[in-house]
């Protein structure tokens, strides 16, 4: 419910774009991350990793636009992860060219922005995220981690963009499943990692958003 009331005050064609955009957010993380993109990215910009076709991208970007500072950096390197793969549970025909054997998730992310209206609040960075974040070395104020699934892409992306978040800053992590039945456990015990390592405090969890603050 907190993420219904928070995401009305988004633009009406922000909100509809991202509703309707292929992707998995629960209504409240939406909410959530929306809120804390706006509170956070006064201080700096915001940076995503996985931007897929853009919904979560759109909740941020909103945040980042209403603040009115700094935009928000997304980062895929737009081949689908593990699971999303052709024979795999989460892969969806609409976002592959069956001609071109490949992802069209770059061309979705685009459209989408435009349909929203935030190109000018996005950055758009199509690399994998650790070689995104080799030469990175600007502050961020929130960084939110949806990328690959697997046990050494979810550390990989906490290892390289977790130390880039300013004092006061968050760290968010999706799909944070304790029980193994909701879903994998990867990116659980990453943000378990992460909340035992000093200078963090834990906010908590909505849904399945982890959310730590950098003391
Ligand atoms: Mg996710």
């Amino acid at each position: 419910m907190d993420g219904i009331r928070t995401t009305s005050r988004m633009r009406r064609e922000a909100l509809q774009t991202a509703i309707e955009a292929h992707g998995f957010l629960d209504p409240e993380e939406a909410g959530k991350l929306f809120q804390l993109a706006a509170e956070a990215s006064s201080l700096a910009p915001c940076l995503e990793v996985g931007s897929y076709c853009g919904k979560s991208t759109i909740f941020l970007a909103e945040g980042c636009r209403i603040a009115g500072h700094n935009p928000l950096i997304s980062i895929d390197h737009h081949r689908g992860n593990e699971e999303q793969q052709p024979g795999q549970p989460y892969f969806n025909p609409e976002v592959y060219d069956d001609n071109q054997q490949s992802f069209i998730t770059f061309d979705l992310l685009r459209k989408n922005l435009y349909k929203a209206n935030l190109i000018d609040w996005v950055v758009p960075i199509v690399a994998d995220s650790a070689l995104a974040g080799r030469w990175w070395t600007t502050p961020l104020s929130l960084v939110f981690i949806d990328g690959g699934h697997s046990e050494k892409d979810a550390f990989q992306d906490f290892h390289t963009w977790a130390h880039h978040v300013l004092p006061r800053g968050y760290l968010c992590v999706h799909d944070v499943f304790a029980d193994p039945r909701d879903g994998g456990q990867a990116p659980y015990l990453m943000f378990e990692t992460a909340r035992k390592e000093a200078g963090w405090e834990t906010v908590g969890l909505v849904k399945s958003l982890g959310i730590l603050r950098r003391r």
